[in-house]
């Protein structure tokens, strides 16, 4: 089981606030590992296979990121497989625990409309929907994730983020995901362990939600 951290809120150092929770993570198992910071419109990532180093990578400041252990299932254990994805303007980042079981027909689908891939993964297919749907017109990262997710099939779970408009968008269906939220800010994991003692509130998501996150807001629909 892979295991998922994201933050949006205030605190600067992000990167270390990431890393530590994908320590906490850890005794899930993993093979690699990724760290995403959303930046003045753009995505900055530091991934590699093998263990999380002892110090968080030097990603620069930010208040938005992603933060992904991978456990391999659809692709080889690389750096290129590693999470986080991203689109190809590396506006979103995106992690993902489970399986997208009609992946390849997704993948043969996208490269007709002239999307390119550089992983072997399923995780990289739903950032192309998510593309794919921002350029057809939805407005928001949640409104493409969704669409995108309704074609998934599987058992999946999705952490997302959006650098221009900073939001971060979740969206489980057979994988645990929890939110978290303290003095405003709020923190998303895979594993209510990376949380506990950390947060004043703890919101549960269910199968078949999604919810969407900004400093102003927090929104929690069925998919
Ligand atoms: N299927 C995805 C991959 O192989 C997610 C794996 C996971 O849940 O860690 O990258």
């Amino acid at each position: 089981m892979c295991g998922i951290f994201g933050y949006l809120g205030s605190e600067r150092d992000v990167s270390g606030l990431i890393h530590s929770g994908l320590r906490d993570l850890e005794y899930r198992g993993y093979d690699s590992w990724g760290i995403a910071v959303a930046r003045e419109n753009v995505i900055h990532i530091a991934k590699d296979i093998g263990k999380l180093q002892k110090y968080a990578p030097n990603l620069g400041s930010g208040t938005l990121a992603l933060g992904h252990t991978r456990w391999a299932t659809t692709g080889g254990v690389t750096q290129e497989n590693a999470h986080p994805h991203t689109d190809s303007e590396q506006r979103i980042a995106l992690v993902h625990n489970g399986i997208v079981e009609n992946a390849e027909e997704l993948r043969e689908e996208l490269i007709e409309d002239g999307f390119h891939f550089l992983s072997e993964t399923d995780t990289e297919v739903i950032v192309a929907l998510i593309e794919r749907e921002m350029r057809r017109g939805a407005e928001t990262l949640m409104r493409a994730a969704r669409r995108a997710f309704l074609r998934l099939e599987g058992l999946n779970a999705i952490a997302a983020i959006d650098s221009l408009r900073h939001e971060m968008v979740l969206i489980r269906d057979g994988s645990p995901l929890v939110l978290g939220q303290k003095d405003g800010a709020y923190y998303a994991a895979s594993d209510l362990g990376a949380l506990a003692g950390q947060v004043e509130r703890i919101v549960h998501l269910r199968d078949g939600e999604i919810a969407s996150i900004s400093l102003d807001h927090l929104s929690i629909f069925e998919i």
